[in-house]
């Protein structure tokens, strides 16, 4: 019974989240964009967007960049988010 209930939670889980092994990007549902984004790793996100970290980081405490945890604790950054950033500048 209780290996029944691992295999749920593992598919619940690989639902939201489609990890791409080339890309290193994963798929998901954006609560704040209310649909599915590329969610990438800050590091990317700051390459990407030409923002240092801190700058990155003040985006996403503002609110302007959406950012979600990852199934291991890993910060992602919404792309769409991005995105909108940087049409701002
Ligand atoms: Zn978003």
């Amino acid at each position: 019974m209780a290996g029944k209930r691992t295999v749920l939670t593992l598919e619940k889980s690989e639902r939201y989240y489609f990890y791409s092994e080339a890309a290193r990007t994963i798929t998901g549902r954006c609560e704040a964009c209310h649909e599915e984004v590329t969610w990438i790793t800050p590091d990317q996100a700051s390459a990407l967007s030409k923002l240092t970290m801190r700058e990155l980081f003040r985006s996403i405490e503002t609110g302007q960049v959406h950012f979600n945890e990852s199934s291991t604790g890993e910060l992602l950054v919404c792309l769409n988010s991005l995105g909108h950033r940087k049409e701002e500048k």
